[in-house]
């Protein structure tokens, strides 16, 4: 059914509602007795009816959304219990309504949770409540609304009761209040666009017509021509379900009330919302005195009245002022963090800049590497050649076959290092072949074992003779060990040397890789695959290896995790799933690697 269909079979609704609670007014006019229990039923229900509406809306994804419903339907559910009372009174206790009467304030506080929720302006806001904050300004809105109800009404009611001030000044700050939200919502609807506009156009007339139908009881009470049940209930009425319909209305446009259209950014937001409150705060403190200033100068009500408002006013600015201190306490907490936050940031940005500087020559570099590796592959190959003719010739002395021999043997191990080194500079599209793991992993050690000749540091393989192939992107992975090599190596060195030992075994349906190192060992384990973790200076690391190296694991659907061994060096396991009925075939050029003897110091 399209939504203007059913907005249509609604308002249909709404109006037989209505009709239907006139024409039975009218038929029970006669029946006092019935007529107050009738409408005092009706209208424990309609908020009902008006909760369900607002209700729809409340499960969103978007909790400051979720909150601006529930804060609505939280007014609607308040002045249910107000009503609740009337009707304990006038249709079980059956008594009319005491004038002067404690539960009254109930009907005056469901406005407080109205406010908040136009506070918190749901169609601009693309960041989420901070709650606390949140928390802190709901608080202080209750307790000087309260405060002004305690100032305005309650000195009729305990310093010198008067029925007549007590219904005056009750109606005029509950009109106040009204007014408020009415012209909160008013300004809402004006600077909304789309469907938000619709909505609060909706709840601006819901809200307007409550007002309307407070004063209209208002006067008709004090006409004595007020009774429960009777038509001037039907705006009250209408005024409710128009809420439940504004609430229908939002539920069936959600769609497009899910894109903020506002072109201010979170940042813009934040900061109005955040100056915003902090002048209502001021404004709540301030007010205080001038109400003492007024109490004490400008009112000519008795000296009872007085004290008590005097009185009231300085109970009132110790919670006042203690909420305002609260929440200068969390905006200096919170600027703080940003601060922290942001200097983070730059920090980061550093590190990416000179990663990026670092990238841009190694990229360089690969291009040389390539073009260098030709020149060197081809006299290479005529050297290996050679030396195998020579190495294999009978007719030449022994000596000279073996030195032959060595020479072969030294000119294969240069066009391994070439073609690893080729692999690691190379941008490649990632491909998945069928990998002997040892072999990526002697690889890797082999690359930065070039530059560990003169350094404390040793590497020790131990690697398991059969292992299963792993489907993965062998440049990828070559990485991801490589780096790990590094790291190690790096801890190592920054603590006098160490050896590092790199397994390889089977684990089940895996093939498992443990780089266990002898040096400090990892500060934070939790954070060091954090994108910008690093306790490196600034130039050195980056913080994005360990990172990357996740990202690429989780792409071979495997695993990466760390921690520190009892000896206190770092832990590294890595596992790949294997393929099971599969034994890769060895790289021809990185054979004699690849099948080194068990345990290989490098
Ligand atoms: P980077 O090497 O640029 O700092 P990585 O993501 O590779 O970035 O590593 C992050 C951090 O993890 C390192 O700065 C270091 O503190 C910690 N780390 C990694 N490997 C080791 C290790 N073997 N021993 C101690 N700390 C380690």
């Amino acid at each position: 059914m399209s939504s203007s269909r059913i907005i249509g079979i609604l308002v249909g609704l709404w109006l037989a509602v209505v009709g239907v609670y006139a024409l039975v007014s009218i038929a029970l006019a006669g029946h006092q007795d019935t007529l107050l229990t009738f409408g005092n039923l009706v209208q424990c229900v309609v908020p009902l009816l008006a909760n369900a509406g607002l209700l729809l809306n409340a499960g969103t994804p978007h909790w400051r959304r979720n909150i601006f419903w529930m804060l609505l339907a939280m007014g609607c559910t308040l002045w249910m219990i107000g009503q609740f009372q009337w009707t304990y009174y006038e249709v079980y206790q059956h008594q009319s309504m005491p004038v002067i009467f404690d539960g009254d304030i109930i009907f005056f506080l469901k406005g407080i949770p109205i406010m908040a929720a136009l506070a918190l302006q749901p169609h601009r806001k693309r960041g989420e409540v901070q709650l606390q904050f949140g928390y802190l300004n709901f608080v202080l809105l209750l307790t000087w609304w309260t405060f002004l109800y305690a100032f305005v009404v309650f000195p009729w009611m305990y310093a010198t009761p008067s029925e007549s001030q007590y219904n005056y000044n009750f109606d005029m700050v509950s009109n106040v209040q009204n007014m408020v939200i009415v012209i909160g919502l008013g300004v809402l609807w004006l600077r909304s666009k789309g469907a938000w506009r619709m909505v609060y156009a909706n709840l601006f007339g819901s809200a307007a017509m409550y007002m309307l139908s407070s004063l209209t009881i208002n006067v008709a009470i004090s006409m004595k021509k007020y009774s429960t049940g009777g038509l001037y209930d039907l705006p009250l009425i209408s005024s409710f379900l128009w809420f439940g319909v504004a609430g229908v209305i939002a539920y069936l446009k959600r769609g497009e009330l899910d894109s903020p259209h506002d072109s201010g950014t979170d940042g813009d937001d934040r900061a109005r919302e955040g100056r915003w409150s902090a002048w209502m705060a001021m404004a709540a403190v301030i007010s205080l005195p001038v109400f003492a200033i007024f109490t004490l100068r400008f009112e000519h009500d008795a000296p009872e009245v007085r004290d008590f408002r005097l009185m009231t006013t300085l109970i009132a600015s110790v919670p006042i002022a203690f909420l305002v201190f609260l929440r200068t306490n969390r905006a200096d907490a919170d600027r703080a963090r940003l601060l922290a936050k942001s200097e983070q940031s730059i920090e980061n940005l550093q590190r990416l800049q000179a990663q990026m500087v670092q990238t841009e020559k190694l990229v360089s570099l690969g291009q040389l590497a390539a073009g260098a590796a030709h020149e060197i592959n081809n006299p290479l190959a005529a050297i290996l050649g050679y030396s195998d003719l020579l190495a294999d010739d009978a007719t030449l002395p022994e000596k000279a076959r073996v030195t032959a021999g060595k020479i072969r043997d030294q000119a294969r191990r240069t066009k391994t290092l070439v073609a690893n080194l080729l692999r690691f500079a190379r941008q490649v599209p990632p491909e998945r072949t069928l990998l002997d793991i040892n072999t990526v992993v002697t690889n890797a050690v082999q690359l930065r074992a070039l530059d560990l000749r003169t350094s404390k540091s040793r590497i020790e393989l131990q690697l398991e003779s059969v292992l299963p192939g792993v489907r993965g992107d062998g440049n990828q992975l070559l990485q991801v060990f490589f780096n790990i090599v590094s790291n190690a190596i790096d801890a190592m060195e920054a603590s006098d040397g160490g050896v590092l030992t790199i397994k390889t075994i089977r684990d089940r349906g895996n093939v498992v890789i443990l780089f266990s190192d002898t040096g400090p060992g990892i500060k934070d384990p939790q954070r060091v695959f954090d994108p910008f973790y690093t306790t490196k200076p600034v130039g050195k690391g980056t913080g994005l290896g360990l990172s990357i190296c996740f990202g690429i694991l989780q792409e071979h659907a495997g695993k990466i995790l760390c921690y520190n061994s009892q000896q206190g060096g770092a832990v590294f396991r890595v596992e790949l799933p294997a393929v099971l009925a599969a034994f890769p075939a060895k790289e021809p050029q990185l054979a004699g690697i690849a099948s080194a003897p068990q345990k290989t110091p490098v």
